[in-house]
């Protein structure tokens, strides 16, 4: 039986040295989260976000805006809140209502503030190999996960299932920065699983349940990012848990997994922004 990638403790134990770290600051770091429209899965992450950093000492405000606001509106405030030496990190909730340019948004915030690392300027540094302000969220979040259990990527053969600009594409490229041979693997893949067979490392970020223990290299390692609702509206994740976990060596569940972590990166991006600022 595989060993679980518990997500949750690994949260708990960052967020409490992190607290420690916060409370000997001169003033406590800041995150702003804009939310636009009425999105109840948005409200739901962004309210996670905020109880968390709440917890250990980041100053979190959320800016509520309805789904008719402009884009002009959205983009005043974020050159507002740039030019704000109180605010250290702003994240734009997504998906935006219709009509708004995410892209317009993203171009707009600081990449000094950028928390999510979605900025052109953190992303070009991203992809090019040097360093960003700070990663995007979660896959760093896959990455201190592989690392609590002492996972090697040197070498390795690693296959990123999706390829958004939020996960798959970051995820292959983090991949790729520590070593590992990357697959990335996307809607118009043939035979995922002939590819999955060779793969030390799974990274499953797709939102359908698409890999089952079958697919899977005997003592593989498989982190599932993905989240959707099933029709009895149970959370699940991209992976059959029970089979994979029967031919991989390492898993993580969903829930409990790389959700925390995702919260968990954001925290730990706050601060880094608060420190470089
Ligand atoms: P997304 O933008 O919808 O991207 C999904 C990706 O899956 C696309 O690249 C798509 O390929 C690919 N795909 C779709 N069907 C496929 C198939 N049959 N075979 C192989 N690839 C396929 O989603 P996202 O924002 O990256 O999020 C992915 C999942 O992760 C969602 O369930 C989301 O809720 C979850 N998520 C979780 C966290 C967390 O903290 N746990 C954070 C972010 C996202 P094409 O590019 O060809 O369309």
């Amino acid at each position: 039986m595989a060993i679980i990638l518990d997500g949750k403790k690994l949260r708990e134990k960052i967020l409490e040295q992190l607290k420690i770290k916060i409370d000997g600051f001169y003033r406590k770091p800041s995150l702003v989260v804009i939310l636009a429209g009425d999105n109840p899965a948005s409200k739901i992450y962004v309210n996670n976000k905020k109880k968390v950093a709440d917890r250990i000492g980041i100053n979190s405000q959320i800016i509520n805006y309805p789904s008719n606001v402009s884009e002009e509106e959205l983009l005043n405030k974020i050159k507002e809140l740039n030019e704000d030496s109180g605010v250290d990190a702003i994240l734009v909730q997504l998906p935006l209502p219709d009509g708004i340019s995410k892209e317009n948004i993203i171009n707009a915030i600081s990449p000094e503030k950028d928390v999510d690392g979605f900025t052109p300027y953190n992303f070009g540094r991203l992809f090019s190999g040097e360093e960003p302000n700070v990663y995007p969220c979660t896959p760093k979040g896959v990455l201190l996960l592989l690392k609590e259990y002492n996972i090697e990527l040197e070498g390795k053969h690693a296959v990123v299932i999706g390829r958004s600009n939020i996960v798959g594409k970051p995820m292959a490229q983090m991949l790729l920065n520590n070593n590992a041979t990357v697959t990335v693997c996307h809607s118009y893949t043939k035979d995922l699983a002939q590819i999955l067979k060779t793969a030390d490392i799974v990274v499953s970020a797709v939102g359908k349940n698409i890999v089952n223990g079958d697919m899977l290299k005997q003592g593989c390692v498989v982190v599932d990012v993905g989240i959707f609702k099933d029709e009895n509206g149970k959370t699940r994740g991209d992976v059959d848990f029970d089979s994979a976990s029967k031919n991989a060596a390492y898993i993580s569940p969903v829930p409990g997994g790389v959700g925390p972590m995702t919260i968990t990166s954001l925290m730990l991006n706050t601060v880094e922004l608060y420190e470089k600022g």
